[in-house]
């Protein structure tokens, strides 16, 4: 979707790959797993360097590391004022592709939710861009933007345009 909109894109395995980077997306995937993988080689303090200084968009699993508490309890960055419950839409077979209202120009926003958290407290200097029956699934506080959904997955680029306009 990055390289759709003109960006540049490179994964980031290690801790020299933030070097130069503008913006690093936290992507979907399974945030026990994610977590154990920054322990690694100093990661996570590289991580939490630049997300410091740096605009980051964490989409479903992405989104719970940048939480300020998760449950069932993990650890996480805390870097948006947000409560996170881990896959409180249900398994895999719950997973479903719904419309919803979005603040960004355009109107409603299509949806992919993929054993998605829920966003369970929104503290008051959140941003709520996008809701799914009424509550929060895409919020920005300063510049970091989380999804509960994964926008790479629909067509509209209106999310990752949002991120683009942080950088
Ligand atoms: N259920 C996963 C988790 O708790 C997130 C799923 C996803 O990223 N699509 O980490």
């Amino acid at each position: 979707m990055l390289t759709r909109r003109g960006a540049e894109v490179r994964a980031v395995r290690i801790a020299a790959d933030f070097e130069g980077l503008a913006g690093l997306v936290i992507p979907g995937g399974e945030s026990t797993t994610m977590l154990r993988l920054l322990e690694r080689d100093g990661m996570d303090e590289a991580l939490r360097a630049y997300a410091a200084q740096r605009p980051c968009f964490g989409t479903c699993a992405g989104a719970i590391l940048l939480a300020r508490s998760v449950t069932p309890a993990q650890s996480s960055l805390g870097l948006i004022d947000i409560d996170v419950m881990r896959n409180a839409y249900g398994r895999q077979r719950e997973s479903a592709i719904l419309c919803g209202p979005c603040q960004l120009p355009g109107g409603e926003l299509e949806m992919v939710f993929i054993r998605a958290p829920r966003f369970t407290r929104v503290g008051h200097k959140v941003e709520t861009l996008a809701t799914r029956d009424g509550e929060a699934v895409l919020v920005r506080q300063g510049h970091y933007l989380a999804a509960s959904f994964h926008p790479e997955l629909s067509e509209d680029p209106r999310v990752h345009d949002a991120f683009l306009e942080m950088l």
